[in-house]
Order: structure tokens, then C-alpha cells, then sequence
């Protein structure tokens, strides 16, 4: 059955259970999932967010202890020298936008919330640089309160799914919201993105070599051979993912358990 035929004849009820399916296979697949941003409080995960827009999560990770060390507080950002603040960023591009957004961010924490990041969805989007899918990021991750992640991983993964027709991501984020249960939200946010990075990829996604082949109606959008599925597979637990998904481990390349998960 393919995405489309789905959307017409699957029931709301059916629709629901494919997904909390998917959604337990995910969380056997991905025991590892978790936020990707290195952090020890509130406010580092707002600027590692904030860091992260265009750029790997392991570029943000190779810059954000030097930089946490020279701002710990959000006074520090407010009363930055922007070009030291420039320099230490650099590598994660776009760099002067990340310094004014950093600069502002502190400056906003300063002046209306004492200093603290607020844990709040309302006062969070507020804030210099951070949108509905960053202050979810923060509330999850830094709050325990649930939140869904609807980057670009998560949009793609569940189209492909069927799980929602919606491409507006507030709408996307509701409609998948409405399918598990609250408490669930924040983990599944990153089981969804670990597998569009290391499994179903924008381009050539492992179809071969995934876990959900049997739920997903978009199956054979990529290499449905365990050889070239396998090849595509990434990040250091490739060959568990491959073993998982029934294929020989052994037809996972070396480069691919090194390989950065984009
Ligand atoms: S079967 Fe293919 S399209 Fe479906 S989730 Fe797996 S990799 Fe993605």
C-alpha cells in the first residue's frame, strides 16, 4: 500500500495503531536516541540550539565547551564583544546572525526573566533566535516537559509514513501529537530524527536495511537489496541496525560506523 492509497483508506483508528506500532519499533531500533546537543542547563541548550541551525550537531559540539566556559550566564552573552563571540562561533556558519541572536538572547534573559531561561512554550518563542521548534527542543530536553522536535527529519519521516497530510510544521506537530500520548512526545521527537539520519535519509533511504520496511508505505523509495541498503545505513551502531533489520552486518562498510550522521 503506498502513502497515497493510505491517506484514503486508512481509518483514524488504524492510522493511530500503525503509528504507535512504528513508534515502539523505533523505540527498540533506537535505544540510544537522545538529544544530540552536548549540555549541561537551560540556557547552553537554548545557545547550542540557537548554533545548530544550518550545521551538525558535532560541529556545535566541538564549539560549545570553549564557548560555555567564556559565558556561563546569560549576562555573559548580553555583554559579549561580538567580535570574540564571532571568532569562537565561526565554524558553525552563519556566524555573525548566531552572535546578534546570542547577544539578544542574553540580553532579553537579563532584562525579563532575571537572568534564567523561562520553561514556558509562551515566553520561550518570545526570545531572540528561538522559534516554536527550538523551544520545544528546550522544554523537552531541559524541562521534562514533553515537546515535539518537527525539524527537517522528522517532516520527512512521517509523510513518508503516512502518519499526516499536514506541511505547515505547528500543524504537523499537533496532527502527530493527537496520534501518542503526551509523555511520549520528547522521546519519540528523537527516535524519529536518529532514524532519518542513520536509516531513512532524504535521498536514499536504507529500505533494505530498515527496521520498519514492513509498516512503511514508503518502501522501495530506496534500494530494497539487503547489499546496497546496507551501504547506506550510518553512525556507530550500523551494524546493530543492519543486524536488526534482518540483514548480515558484515555488508555495512567500516566507513559507515565512523561516518557523521547529518
Ligand atoms: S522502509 Fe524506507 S522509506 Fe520506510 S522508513 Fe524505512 S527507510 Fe524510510
Amino acid at each position: 500500500m503506498t502513502a497515497t492509497s493510505l491517506r484514503t483508506s486508512e481509518t483514524e483508528l488504524g492510522r493511530k495503531r500503525r503509528a504507535r506500532r512504528i513508534g515502539r519499533l523505533l523505540t527498540e531500533t533506537h535505544p540510544d536516541a537522545h538529544c544530540e546537543l552536548d549540555h549541561a542547563n537551560p540556557l547552553e541548550l537554548a545557545v547550542a540550539t540557537i548554533l545548530s541551525a544550518q550545521c551538525t550537531d558535532k560541529r556545535v559540539n566541538e564549539v560549545t565547551p570553549k564557548l560555555f566556559a567564556r559565558y556561563p550566564t546569560a549576562a555573559d552573552y548580553a555583554a559579549a564583544d561580538r567580535t570574540e563571540l564571532e571568532e569562537l562561533i565561526r565554524p558553525t556558519g552563519f556566524f555573525r546572525n548566531k552572535t546578534d541572536s546570542l547577544i539578544k538572547l542574553g540580553q532579553a534573559l537579563v532584562e525579563r526573566h532575571d537572568g534564567r531561561v523561562p520553561g514556558r512554550l509562551a515566553d520561550l518563542v518570545t526570545l531572540p533566535g528561538i522559534g516554536r521548534k527550538t523551544a520545544n527542543v528546550i522544554l523537552g530536553n531541559a524541562f521534562g516537559v514533553p515537546g515535539i522536535t518537527v525539524d527537517t527529519h522528522f517532516q520527512r519521516l512521517v509523510r513518508r509514513w503516512g502518519w499526516t497530510t499536514e506541511t505547515d510544521p505547528v500543524k504537523i506537530e499537533h496532527a502527530i501529537g493527537a496520534l501518542f500520548e503526551k509523555r511520549d512526545w520528547t522521546m519519540l521527537s528523537h527516535r524519529i530524527i536518529f532514524h532519518g539520519r542513520r536509516v531513512c535519509h532524504a535521498r536514499k533511504p536504507a529500505c533494505g536495511a530498515c527496521t520498519l520496511a514492513a509498516l512503511c508505505p514508503s518502501y522501495g523509495t530506496g534500494p530494497t537489496e539487503p547489499a546496497p541498503a546496507a551501504k547506506l545505513l550510518k553512525g556507530p551502531r550500523a551494524r546493530d541496525l543492519a543486524a536488526a533489520a534482518g540483514v548480515d552486518p558484515d555488508l555495512v562498510p567500516v566507513q559507515a560506523v565512523v561516518a557523521e550522521a547529518p
